[in-house]
């Protein structure tokens, strides 16, 4: 029985990938194809035309992964130098496989064409190679079984490369696919920062590391949210879901109420599915946000079961005529204020009709900060049957970012409040 593989290293060969911004899509593809055989990609390298770099990179493959896949680099010119490298990594000769030489001919042959000399390349196979079939192109592939490891070589167009990917799944990867997989849960958090997130949960991170099955777990921070994955590597599936939904409670039980879902959903999908729980609906005022957080909501397919709409009131004038924010409210506290977020919640609400309102006010920025409200500086108001709550926040980023998190923070009120929780209580 030959061992079955657990790491895999993938390398994209073309200095076109590096250069010329042509995209790396093989790697994906053969990564997903590798997970379904329980096979994980531990790296992932880009390396140019440049034979001592392929070289090396062949040789740090084979130290760190069970088997290493290239793609590219096996055409007929100068440039195309994936055989030699990896036969000099093996310490390997290459020799001219007369059955290729002679398919390589026909292809030619049959397109009334003599072969140009420097096809000989593309038959060149490595000591100990089998010769992987290419019907959609000249350059064939290569399997190397060393034992323990293996290394495949393909071509690099897409069209050629999958067909021939899919043959090894089918057969000699197949042969070493492994039983254990990799598992994995997650949770997504709101209104905290990654650094928080991080702190909160250090001591968990040590906990699951020395469980029977041991738990790696992975940060990923994004815009107004902050991912956690937790992954287990097994053949026991069922002791996979046992612990990590163990694993995912505790880590929620820790976090508290900022954890908003344990599931693939966005904040908008989430607040929509409350709403329609709640058989509420929606209306927005945007003033620094123009309409982004209506935008995020439409985001959402079947979002007219929750959304009214609402408008943008980015000047004074417009929050009265259309929000009906009273002028003397904006002279006194001016627009970037408490009070006026508040009255365009309640101006939305009450204009549209809805159960619930949001209003936004706030200096995107780069220009309007004052000492007292720099750039940043964003009040966010919300307005149910239940709550009339407003935050004051002061987000640190450009105009984009901070009009981002505007967004985000306003979805998360919601959210929160539609679960029974402050709405403003929980940010930090
Ligand atoms: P090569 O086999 O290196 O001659 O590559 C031939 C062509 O395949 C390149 O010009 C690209 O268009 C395409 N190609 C090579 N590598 C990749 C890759 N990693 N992902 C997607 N396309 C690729
Ligand atoms: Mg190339």
């Amino acid at each position: 029985m030959p061992t079955a593989f657990a790491r895999a290293e993938t390398i994209a060969v073309g200095s076109e990938l590096l250069a010329l911004g042509r995209t790396d899509t093989n790697s994906g593809v053969i990564a997903g194809r590798l997970a379904s055989l329980g096979i994980d990609v531990v790296a992932r390298s880009i390396v140019g035309d440049q034979l001592a770099h392929l070289e090396l990179a062949v040789r740090t493959a084979l130290q760190r992964a069970d088997v290493v896949m290239l793609t590219g680099g096996l055409g007929p010119t100068e440039d195309d130098l994936t055989r030699q490298a990896v036969a000099a990594a093996l310490g390997r000769t290459l020799h001219e496989d007369p059955v290729q030489l002679a398919r390589i001919e026909e292809r030619f042959s049959k397109r009334g064409l003599p072969m140009p000399d420097i096809n000989r390349r593309q038959a060149l196979l490595i000591e100990g190679a089998v010769r992987l079939d290419n019907p959609n192109g000249t350059a064939p592939g290569q399997w190397i079984d060393l034992g323990d490891q293996a290394i495949a070589l393909l071509p690099g167009p897409p069209r050629e490369m999958v067909p021939m990917l899919d043959g090894l799944v089918a057969g000699a990867l197949g042969a070493r696919a492994s039983a254990a997989c990799t598992h994995s849960r997650g949770l997504r958090v709101a209104g905290r920062s990654e650094s928080s997130v991080e702190a909160t949960l250090l001591p968990l991170y040590a906990k699951w590391r020395e469980g029977s099955l041991p738990i790696e777990a992975t940060i990923l921070a994004a815009l107004g949210r902050i991912e956690l994955y937790l992954f287990v590597r097994t053949a026991d599936a069922a002791a996979a879901g046992a612990v990590l939904d163990q694993a995912i409670a505790e880590a929620a039980d820790a976090l508290g109420a900022s954890v908003y879902t344990t599931r693939d959903e966005s904040l908008e999908e989430l607040a929509g599915r409350l709403l329609s729980e709640a058989g509420w609906r929606v209306a927005v005022a945007e003033s620094c946000t123009g309409g982004m957080l209506a935008a995020r909501m439409t985001d959402v397919p079947g979002s007219s079961a929750w959304l009214d709409g609402g408008v943008i009131a980015y000047s004074n004038a417009l929050k009265t005529v259309l929000a009906d924010v009273p002028p003397a409210l904006i002279a006194e506290h001016g627009a970037v204020s408490e009070p006026v977020a508040l009255a365009l919640a309640a101006g939305a609400r009450a204009r549209c009709s809805t159960q619930v309102g949001i209003g936004i006010t706030g200096i995107a920025g780069p220009d309007g900060g004052t000492d007292a409200k720099p750039v940043g500086t964003v009040f966010i108001a919300l307005h149910t049957p239940r709550v009339i709550a407003c935050r004051q926040a002061r987000f640190v980023g450009d105009r984009a970012v901070v009009r981002q998190q505007s967004v985000s923070a306003a979805l998360d009120m919601l959210r929160l409040a539609l679960t029974g929780h402050d709405p403003v209580g929980l940010a930090r």
